[in-house]
């Protein structure tokens, strides 16, 4: 059977590459080739530029609540075909539709929503000083650049296209070349809600097509979500003509369960923040610190709700709630920390090993994995593993377990369970992380400023500060009185 050939997306229609170059994109769960994509070679790459250029005229003229209207149709189409979307995330992602189905495709809707609501409210200032006066315009920035992830292929080209487009700016979108569709299929609802050529063209390919984003004049901003190896690379290919950028990267977030928490909900945070979309979560409490007193009781619960309450299998089964890895590369690189887990003493509580599901047998499965007796010199509570495995380490003061939280060169996500409100600020206050849950773990609204804290990031995703991200102040003077010159 042959399997279908995606072009790139450039000025709101399929172009083919002159290179015919392509790549294979695999499902997950059946380690089966499911399409081919046609890479973005030089030809599609000056298309999507001189695309850009056009769409950027007709989309920064008009008025902003013409935009905001053609986002909120985009949001429309986005929810009718909610069904018809995550399937097409589950099959490229291999994670479980039960997920997708309620929050990838909505999440995305909700931001574009959001950032729609706000794009007409964008005003300026305007003060007098002396007899003259001036005022400022936010104005946009220009064509930019989005680079995304495989873990929320769909869910990323909406958190990144929302804010750019509301404010006015194009969007040259490069998906990760393991999730390519999800991308194309948002640039077909755009086009589709009435949104000009040109403003959100997908181009598709591996680093080199993203490093062709990161270094090219036009750009003027790059928003980057992968690892942090990778964020660095693109902010210094960036510096070369002083690009604007966003980045959302890894993490190893704590999570402090006190001796006053309620367990039942501190262990469905831990179980959440490790095991939701098998683990491949940036935000994910992988460092689990527990009160001595309530040492016991917490893994005695995790242990016997993670080995009754956790189904492998089929992603497309709506009973399954733990699907398979991206890759074989990664289940590989993940089975390898859980190896370098047992090789440096801690002790295995349940899982550590693959899984071959009887409905998915060929899937890149990982059991759910917990480690106890975790130290901080190991590797396996140092390093981002992105995959289904959790430390869980103890102790018993509150100075003491906030420098050990601290002590990470990452600060994306940080949570803490405590019964007493007092307890539970003061220690957030002093978290250096930039996305905090009390009482709760993971939940991201639109509402809400996301973003890391050290290595884990620059810049904020959603919330009202991440469309001032994307326009840039023009201050204007007016002389209102005789100009005092000594020439
Ligand atoms: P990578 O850093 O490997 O890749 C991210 C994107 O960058 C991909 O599209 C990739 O292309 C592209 N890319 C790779 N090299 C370059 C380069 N030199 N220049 C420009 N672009 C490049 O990350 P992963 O895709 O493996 O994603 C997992 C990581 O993402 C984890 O560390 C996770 O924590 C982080 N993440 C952070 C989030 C946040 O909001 N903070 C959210 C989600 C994930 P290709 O893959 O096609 O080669």
């Amino acid at each position: 059977m042959t399997t279908p050939v995606y072009q790139n997306f450039i000025h709101g229609q399929f172009v083919p590459n002159q290179s015919k170059e392509t790549f294979a994109v695999k499902n997950p769960a059946t380690d089966e080739v499911i399409y081919h994509v046609e890479v973005a070679d030089e030809s599609i790459q000056e298309k999507a530029i001189a695309s850009a250029r056009e769409g950027f005229t007709a989309w920064s003229a008009m008025a902003p609540i013409e935009r905001s209207r053609i986002l909120n149709k985009a949001v429309y189409l986005l929810r009718e075909r909610n069904d018809e979307l995550a399937k097409i995330e589950v099959l490229d992602t291999g994670k479980p539709i039960q997920e997708a189905d309620c929050v990838d495709i909505q999440t995305g809707a909700d931001v574009i929503e959001y950032f729609a609501g706000l794009a007409p409210t964008q005003v300026g200032t305007q003060q007098p000083v002396a007899n003259d006066f001036f005022y400022t315009r936010k104005e946009p920035l220009g064509i930019c650049a989005g680079i995304g992830a495989w873990n929320y292929p769909l869910q990323i080209a909406c958190w990144k296209s929302g804010p750019a487009l509301a404010a006015g700016n194009v969007l040259i979108f490069k998906p990760s070349e393991e999730t390519p569709l999800g991308a194309i299929k948002l640039a077909e609802i755009f086009i589709e809600a009435g949104m000009p050529a040109g403003v959100f063209n997908v181009v598709q390919g591996a680093a080199e097509v993203g490093q062709w984003l990161t270094t090219h004049t036009e750009i003027e901003k790059v928003s980057f979500t992968g690892e942090v190896g990778t964020g660095k690379k693109v902010m210094q290919s960036a510096a070369s003509n002083l690009k604007d950028v966003t980045m959302e990267l890894g993490g190893k977030s704590p999570l402090i369960v006190f001796d006053d928490a309620d367990i039942t909900e501190a262990v469905s945070a831990a179980m959440l923040g490790n095991f939701y979309t098998q683990g491949e979560i940036c935000t994910n409490c992988t460092r689990v610190y527990v009160h001595k007193s309530v040492y016991t009781q917490f893994i005695n619960q995790l242990k016997a709700r993670t080995e009754a309450n956790i189904i492998a299998g089929d992603p497309l089964d709506p009973n399954v709630n733990l699907g398979a890895l991206i890759s074989k590369k990664h289940q590989d690189l993940v089975l390898g920390y859980i190896e370098k887990g047992k090789a440096e003493g801690a002790t295995l509580l349940t899982g550590g090993h693959a899984l071959s599901p009887e409905s998915a047998p060929n899937g890149y499965f990982v059991a759910p994995t917990i480690f106890t007796d975790c130290t901080e010199d190991m590797t396996i509570v140092k390093e981002e593993i992105f995959g289904p495995v959790m430390s869980v380490l103890v102790f018993e003061d509150e100075a003491d377990v906030i420098a050990r939280a601290n002590n990470t060169e990452l600060g994306l996500g940080a949570g803490v369970f405590s019964q007493n409100i007092q307890r539970a600020h003061r220690v957030i206050h002093q978290l250096k992380a930039g996305i905090c849950w009390i009482n709760s773990y993971g939940n991201s609204p639109a509402e809400m400023p996301v973003g890391g804290y050290k290595q884990s990031g620059i810049g904020r995703e959603n919330g009202i500060e991440t469309l001032n991200s994307y326009t840039q102040t023009k201050s204007v003077y007016v002389g209102m009185s005789q100009i005092e010159s000594p020439f």
